[in-house]
């Protein structure tokens, strides 16, 4: 329906946010996805029919798809042309954009309003449709990945690109020496998952692992389509369980069981691998391997454990690091980790109360 308008409708609001602020920020996540389509979108008159119907619920809501109180599932939305969003009335919602102030709400109604014009979720951990909820600043929005997803998906060409809307985006380089950490819960569990791996590296990959499938990106362009992980990786084995990338050697490392693979670049396993790790409380199927203070640290059960790269073994002489202890203020029951262009992303399964 390119070059149609498109009408909302509000039926109640977030109580913390009240009527007139709610309404002001559905419309700016709106106006997130028109300044980048051929789409445009007003609130609906009384009696007019509409294309999009949002509601704030709470619990059992008559569609099959219950909120589960604060934390957890924050909301969700029906695909085209149902236009129903829902968001969870008992969350903490805000229209700050800091950490750890509740959620912006802003930044979930446009991730929900992308799922009722049609955008499943991305693979890119900077986009507003990646499964998991982040902060993202309003003069980064919309991400590049999205962009090229909504403009695809409405067949607007590059030059219909807004003249007046300019996006700062603020990047980490590898360099860095200071890294930040994010902890992010998830957004919404209807058609959310987990990869068994997500890596990235000093060299621009990004490597998704999800089961025996492999999505690389290369300076933010995904393939277009996935590879078997055979092909990436040959020698590898499906459901991999954690990866990294060695800033030091560019060597890459998977894990799973109690075996290590080491590949060379350009993706080669190196001789002698898989190898299998010995010693006392060696963590089986590490969750994630991150890059912290010139090791390679996996992460099992809330503790770290130092992986050497020189002798390829655990350090099982000293206990464990407790995750909060290196990294404060995250949690332990952390699902999966990795770390991205001098980053820390890391993801908690949603809160069940
Ligand atoms: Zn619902
Ligand atoms: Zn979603």
């Amino acid at each position: 329906r390119p070059n149609s308008t498109l009408k909302w409708t509000l039926n109640n609001e977030a109580p913390k946010l009240g009527k007139d602020k709610t309404r002001s920020l559905i419309q700016e996540a709106f106006g997130d996805w028109a300044r980048y389509a051929p789409l445009k979108f007003r609130e609906a008159e009384a009696g007019e029919k509409t294309d999009f119907s949002i509601s704030f619920q709470t619990g059992e809501h008559d569609d099959g798809y219950p909120f589960d109180g604060s934390g957890g599932t924050l909301a969700h939305a029906f695909f085209p042309t149902d236009g129903k969003v829902h968001f969870d009335a008992t969350e903490d919602w805000t229209d700050k954009y800091v950490d750890g102030a509740g959620y912006n709400f802003r930044l979930v109604a446009s991730h929900q309003i992308g799922h009722a014009l049609g955008l499943p979720h991305s693979r890119d951990p900077k986009s507003l449709m990646f499964p998991f909820y982040q902060l993202i600043q309003p003069q980064d929005l919309l991400p590049k990945d999205d962009r090229a997803f909504i403009r695809a998906l409405y067949a607007t060409s590059a030059t219909n690109k807004p003249t007046t809307f300019r996006a700062t985006t603020v990047k980490t380089t590898a360099a860095t020496k200071k890294t930040t950490t994010q902890t992010q819960t998830l957004s919404d569990d209807r058609c959310a998952r987990f990869f068994d791996a997500v890596f990235g590296g000093s060299d621009n990959w990004l490597y998704t692992l999800d089961y025996d499938i492999v999505w690389r990106n290369y300076q933010g362009q995904w393939d277009p389509q996935g590879l078997p992980i055979t092909d990436v990786f040959p020698g590898a084995e499906p459901h991999m369980m954690a990866g990294i990338v060695s800033p030091v050697t560019k060597k890459i490392y998977l894990f799973k069981g109690r075996r290590v693979w080491r590949f060379s670049p350009p993706n080669t396993l190196d001789s002698g691998f898989p190898k299998h790790l010995f010693g006392t409380g060696t963590p089986f199927n590490p969750v994630a391997a991150l890059y912290e203070k010139k090791h390679i640290w996996l992460l099992k059960g809330g503790l770290l454990f130092k992986f050497h790269e020189d002798d390829i073994r655990y350090e099982d002489d000293k206990p464990p690091k407790r995750l909060n202890e290196q990294f404060p203020g995250v949690p332990a029951d952390v699902r999966t980790a990795f770390t991205y262009e001098g980053k820390h992303y890391f993801f908690t399964e949603p809160d069940r109360k």
